[in-house]
């Protein structure tokens, strides 16, 4: 007999107490520099993608799963979420479990440090804390992600003490890499806008070595004619998202 699987089953696990610390001030003390998070993330996409790029040095069949070597930032004004989708070498649920659940990062751990001895949260930045600055502009984010060595896997969490890991059977499948999606606070809707992000992109991304899409709305002028429209007057229709390149020089 077959088994299908109708639902997939949710874990839940708790975040390592510093983790808890870390989040609780990312997410309650008052910080302005909030945009390092985009220098963080896209860094660490950069990571992933200089992973299975050596690893594909010995085993070139490693990128079969996704050949092409890239970043993808995502804005969707209607769900109000920014996303940073690599192509990189993903993660196993496993590694999802220990990457995004306890302190991996040695510029965190010395930043809870210092601030055990009185730095403040106004230095975040210059530590760099890695994935978790994300919660700077998200109050949920959800991390999509598929290495080639097991299913594809989704990491959500409010932060609030815990995370969920899901086998992702219903999701589009990433073929290989990791979608980091932010589901943004209701005041840094600002990080959606294209102007802003093109800027940003470009000021965080001076020392990556791969291509950097960015997908902005194009619109277009459609002539309606005169049997749609008596006026006869053109429209403007939005079209399809397209791609831009933007940034990612070497
Ligand atoms: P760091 O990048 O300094 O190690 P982070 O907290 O930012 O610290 O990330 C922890 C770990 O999670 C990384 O070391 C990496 O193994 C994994 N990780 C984070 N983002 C990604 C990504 N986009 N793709 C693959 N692995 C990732």
């Amino acid at each position: 007999m077959v088994e299908i699987e109708m639902e997939a089953d949710v874990e839940t696990f708790a975040f390592q107490a510093e983790i808890n610390q870390l989040l609780s001030l990312i997410i309650n003390t008052f910080y302005s520099n909030k945009e390092i998070f985009l220098r963080e993330l896209i860094s660490n996409a950069s990571d992933a993608l200089d992973k299975i790029r050596f690893e594909s040095l010995t085993d070139p069949s490693k990128l079969e799963s996704q050949p092409e070597l890239c970043i993808r930032i995502i804005p969707d004004k209607v769900n109000k979420t920014l996303t940073i989708f690599d192509t990189g070498v993903g993660m196993t649920k496993a590694e999802l479990v220990n990457n995004l659940g306890t302190i991996a990062r040695s510029g965190t751990k010395e930043f809870m440090e210092a601030l055990q001895v009185g730095a403040d949260v106004s230095m975040i930045g210059q530590f760099g804390v890695g994935f978790y600055s994300a919660y700077l502009v998200a109050e949920k984010v959800i991390v999509v992600t598929k290495h080639n060595d097991d299913d594809q896997y989704v990491w959500e969490s409010q932060a609030g003490g815990s995370f969920t890991v899901t086998r992702d059977v219903n999701g589009e499948p990433l073929g290989r890499g990791t979608k980091v999606i932010l589901y943004l606070k209701e005041d840094q809707l600002d990080f959606l806008d294209e102007r802003k992000l093109k800027e940003l992109v470009k000021k965080h991304s001076e020392f990556i070595s791969y291509p950097i899409y960015l997908w902005v709305k194009k619109t277009v002028e459609k002539e309606i004619s005169d049997d749609e429209d008596d006026a006869g007057e053109a429209k403007n229709t939005e079209e399809a998202e397209e791609e831009e390149g933007d940034g990612g020089g070497t």
